[in-house]
């Protein structure tokens, strides 16, 4: 008899979007003819920057030719693409990543979801809460969490995120070994300062801990004060790895392009106490599991980093950028507390009442649809995230028709 993994049987279900979706229907049904305007859920709205477009189109030109057309890619990616990256992404700003510690993959949810894998079943988990759910969900499955009890698994170490800490929580209180950490952070906005990072970091060294670090929002740090990477902190790649995503930066959640960076340094131990490079593991699990992102895509994400690249990724973050702020500042003016906006393209709004009853009265009486807080976790609960991913235009009316429903 074939039986199942019971753990996935532990999994909340995850009501969050499904509600938003029966929510928004019904509302949608009830009022025809309402232009109703989403600030709920994470996806671009904006086209490609032409350079990608551009070095897309090529490439699938030479995938037309027997003379220049490829197969089979190497699964960590194009050398041409990690090359690029390492440059590009770390060694210009200080951090010593080499293009053989960068593995290419078809996105950051897969990557930070499976990246638990190569760790014992046994390992002690901290995750941040309100968190993005794919870091607990996959230890869930992965039978790390025990049973769930008041929302909460009895398994998991979670480290509160709080108005009265900036949504930046404190160094576990217990010895943990794996800490998942996002920053800027979805879904509060909020970002890690270098000192802030140099904790996490020493933290990790002194308990022979691995961060993962989440940076699929690097790209909105405006602040020149702040690090994009984790590992523009002395010894970060002894105890770190690190996430990132084309998606929010060049607007390729529909081409699907990410990385995940692993460097040799970083160490985890047999139960006899022998060092193991988790460069090796993720190496043959991604050489096992995974079969590389297409060509085209690769050399679509290369032109990222071409000069129009740059130049037309800045102007796309700038965009949203605008936006985050505009909501920030109407949402502030009509007495919201705010976190987020700044460095992020998520505002975090202190709703002063229930999430879902805030999310109602968006929704009834705006025709605004945002996410509620609690969907993230018990520190969510209060708050409403509010995404700046849509046409200024929108955002203006939504901002318009909220303050004249708030009023
Ligand atoms: N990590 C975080 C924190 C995210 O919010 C998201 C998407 O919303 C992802 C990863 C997923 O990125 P990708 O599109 O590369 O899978």
């Amino acid at each position: 008899m074939i039986k199942i993994n019971e753990n996935y049987l532990k999994l909340q279900a995850s009501y969050l979007f499904s509600d938003i979706a029966k929510r928004v229907a019904a509302h949608q049904q009830a009022n025809p003819d309402l232009k109703l305007i989403k600030l709920g859920i994470g996806d671009v709205t904006r086209a490609l920057p032409d350079a990608c477009i551009q070095a897309f189109h090529a490439a699938v030109d030479e995938m037309a030719n027997d003379a220049s057309f490829r197969g089979y890619g190497p699964e960590q990616g194009y050398d041409f693409l990690r090359q690029a990256i390492a440059r590009e992404d770390f060694q210009a700003r200080g951090a010593p990543i080499e293009a053989d510690e960068i593995f290419v993959s078809d996105g950051a949810k897969c990557d930070s979801g499976n990246f638990q894998e190569i760790f014992s079943t046994d390992a002690r988990v901290a995750i941040t809460d309100p968190v993005y759910p794919v870091y607990v969900d996959t230890n869930v499955m992965a039978g790390r969490s025990g049973g769930a009890h008041n929302g909460r698994y009895q398994g998991l170490v979670y480290l509160d995120g709080t108005k009265e800490n900036g949504f930046m929580p404190e160094l576990p209180r217990e010895p943990v070994d794996l800490i998942y950490l996002c920053y800027p952070n979805n879904p509060t906005g909020a970002t890690a300062t270098r000192e802030q990072l140099r904790q996490w970091v020493d933290y990790a060294r002194e308990n022979k801990a691995i961060i993962l670090y989440d940076a699929a929002y690097e790209a909105f740090i405006q602040d020149d004060s702040l690090p994009h990477s984790i590992f523009e902190i002395e010894g970060a790649t002894e105890v770190a790895v690190e996430f990132r995503s084309f998606s929010k930066t060049a607007g390729f959640t529909g081409t699907r392009c990410a990385y995940t960076v692993v460097p040799k340094a970083c160490m985890a131990y047999t139960d006899a106490g022998d060092a193991i490079s988790i460069n090796t593991l993720w190496n043959r699990r991604h050489t096992t599991k995974f079969n590389s992102v297409s060509y085209p895509v690769q050399r679509a994400a290369e032109a990222v980093y071409s000069a129009a690249g740059k130049a037309q990724v800045k102007d796309l973050i700038a965009y949203y950028l605008s936006n985050a702020s505009f909501i920030r500042e109407r949402m502030e003016s009509l007495g919201y507390d705010c976190i987020g906006g700044e460095n992020s393209p998520y505002i975090w709004i202190d709703g002063k009442s229930d999430s879902w009853e805030f999310f109602d009265l968006l929704l009834n009486k705006a025709g605004v649809v945002c996410t509620p807080g609690a969907g993230f976790g018990k520190c969510g609960e209060g708050y409403i995230r509010i995404s700046a991913f849509n046409s200024f235009e929108n955002v203006q009316a939504a901002m318009k028709r909220i303050a004249d429903a708030l009023a």
